[in-house]
């Protein structure tokens, strides 16, 4: 059901602040403003899924982005640059911290707001749904004095919550923790933390260099992105730091081969790491209206293969008026890793992938399988949700021979659900994750960094096309051009070195999550936009301005 507003008595501020209030009451983490050539098309994203909110006319759109612009602190005379800004206020008894961003399309101004939320974080690092085993893991882990633990997972996989549960658990009087984030989620009382702004040049790298001298205990990275960053955490941990960070990896694996891809030193690395939590979240059955319902034979072979447990019924849902698809809410599904010494062994001496690999799972680890199906033996969620999500490949020999395109068909539920998914979901493609990650072709890595990229290749034909033409006309002209997108291209080359590793590794960007370029957390520019608001009192501004 879409939201209906009568636009001709609610002024567009009204109309903003009830948008703002009521996605966040229901629980969203993101509002969408899609400018269609008729009209704005608001959407929301609840539990990962963007659902349809309502329709705005043309005639109020611009009033609408204005305001939001206005209230996020953006240049509301700029329309053709994108922009970013915050936030924070209290609405109707909401306390709200939200981040904007605005991108010029064809169509107009695209908005989208996303809303930060600390209502889990605050809950405690016990509420996030680790099973007792692996909770009992990241105490350990927090309580070696120094060291690394990485949390790994791709975007809004809940990353920052876990991060910010363990700073809150580490959270004493005698502690001086200090952080560097970009942009800083979540304001801790008592903890020191650093907004870092590349326009001046406060990178993590340089920003990890003075906190050094800060006498810090512990330190939080908001995200490992480049070897600069990586070689910093790993000496910081080796002298006496706990330093604890976020990485975009798949499982523990992945995300050691990660690190000495970056080419952090073998030897540093295996005597800093502690541990790895990696994390997914998959939606959490409705508790109004999931029953109980038989396993067939394939569910319980791989339950057997997995768990070693004969499992007879699990749950399955049919949705309700409270839910509409069965689901509600989400619940995290971990692998933590705790790094023991033959790990560590096995790092500096560089042992085969493969043979790491077999370490690796050969320690008491639980896989994001077994913890995902665990969840689903306890009725948290579905079978095939487990299935859609997790990444077996060759991660996993426990369940290696299973072809999981069949596990799909077989369960019945899997088609259902996915029907219905799509009446209530317009981006999300119908064909589950499982199904294309199975036929996906796995490159070397280094093939794939040799790949063309297409704004590189660009450059190289317009740069051709001036080598030509000046030949043809000698003008200096065109030396000039030539000469600045040499620049250009060397400047292109230095971010994507050190800003877009993620981008080479087409794993992570066939995630769902990161297909969406506005929720990557990055381009905030700190500070200058941060505008503690009181939206009300923008009414005049709004009201009197000339369009
Ligand atoms: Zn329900």
């Amino acid at each position: 059901m879409l939201k209906k507003f009568d636009y001709d008595k609610m002024p567009v501020v009204e109309v903003v602040n009830e948008i703002l209030v009521d996605a966040s009451k229901r629980g969203a983490s993101d509002i969408h403003f899609d400018p269609h050539e008729e009209y704005m098309k608001i959407r929301i994203r609840i539990d990962g899924s963007l659902i349809d909110y309502t329709d705005v006319p043309n005639s109020i759109k611009k009033n609408l982005v204005t305001r939001i612009k206005i209230i996020s602190g953006m240049n509301i005379t700029e329309s053709r640059l994108p922009q970013d800004g915050a936030i924070k206020t209290n609405l109707k008894g909401i306390v709200l911290d939200l981040r904007a961003s605005c991108l010029p399309t064809l169509n107009g101004e695209k908005l989208v707001i996303r809303i930060l939320d600390y209502s889990m974080s605050s809950q405690g690092l016990e509420s996030l749904g680790f099973s007792k085993g692996n909770y009992e893991k990241v105490l350990k882990m927090i309580g070696v004095p120094n060291g690394i633990i990485l949390v790994t997972g791709a975007t809004g996989s809940g990353k920052s919550t876990t991060v910010y549960s363990i700073l809150q658990k580490l959270n004493r009087e005698e502690t001086n923790i200090i952080t560097v984030e970009d942009p800083i989620e979540m304001d801790i009382e008592g903890v020191n933390q650093v907004q870092t702004n590349s326009e001046i040049g406060l990178t993590f790298a340089t920003a990890l260099r003075s906190i050094l001298r800060q006498d810090p205990n512990v330190i939080m990275i908001g995200e490992i992105r480049d070897t600069e960053t990586a070689k910093i955490a790993v000496r910081a941990s080796i002298t006496g730091h706990i330093v604890l960070s976020t990485i975009h990896t798949n499982s523990s694996l992945n995300t050691i081969e990660r690190l000495l891809d970056m080419e952090v030193e073998r030897y540093l690395l295996a005597s800093a790491l502690t541990g790895i939590i990696s994390q997914k979240l998959a939606r959490r059955l409705c508790p109004h209206c999931k029953t109980k319902k038989k396993t067939n034979d394939y569910e319980k072979e791989l339950f057997k293969k997995v768990l070693h447990k004969d499992i007879e019924e699990i749950y399955t849902t049919e949705g309700c008026d409270e839910c509409r698809n069965g689901y509600k809410g989400r619940i995290a599904i971990h692998e933590v890793l705790l790094v023991n010494q033959e790990i560590k062994d096995a790092i500096s001496s560089n042992l085969r992938k493969d043979k790491l690999r077999e370490l690796v799972y050969s320690t008491d680890v639980t896989t994001l399988l077994q913890d995902g199906l665990e969840k689903v033996v306890e009725g948290e969620t579905t079978f095939e949700e487990i299935l859609k999500l997790i990444e077996l490949e060759n991660d996993d020999k426990k369940a290696g021979e299973f072809d999981l395109k069949d596990a799909l068909k077989f369960t019945s539920l899997s088609q259902h659900s996915q029907n219905e998914e799509a009446a209530a979901i317009s981006e999300q493609p119908i064909i589950p994750r499982r199904t294309q990650s199975t036929q996906k072709e796995i490159k070397p890595k280094s093939m794939k960094v040799e790949e063309k990229d297409p704004i590189m290749s660009s450059f190289e034909d317009f740069k051709k096309d001036l080598e030509s033409s000046s030949k043809a006309e000698d003008s200096s002209s065109s030396d000039d051009y030539l000469k600045e997108f040499e620049n250009l291209k060397k400047e292109i080359e230095a971010k994507k070195e050190n800003n877009f590793d993620w981008l080479k590794d087409d794993k992570l960007f066939n995630d769902k999550h990161l297909s969406d370029p506005e929720k990557k957390e990055t381009t905030m520019s700190p500070g200058k936009s941060i505008l503690h608001s009181s939206l009300n009192d923008d009414e005049d501004d709004l009201m009197n301005m000339d369009f």
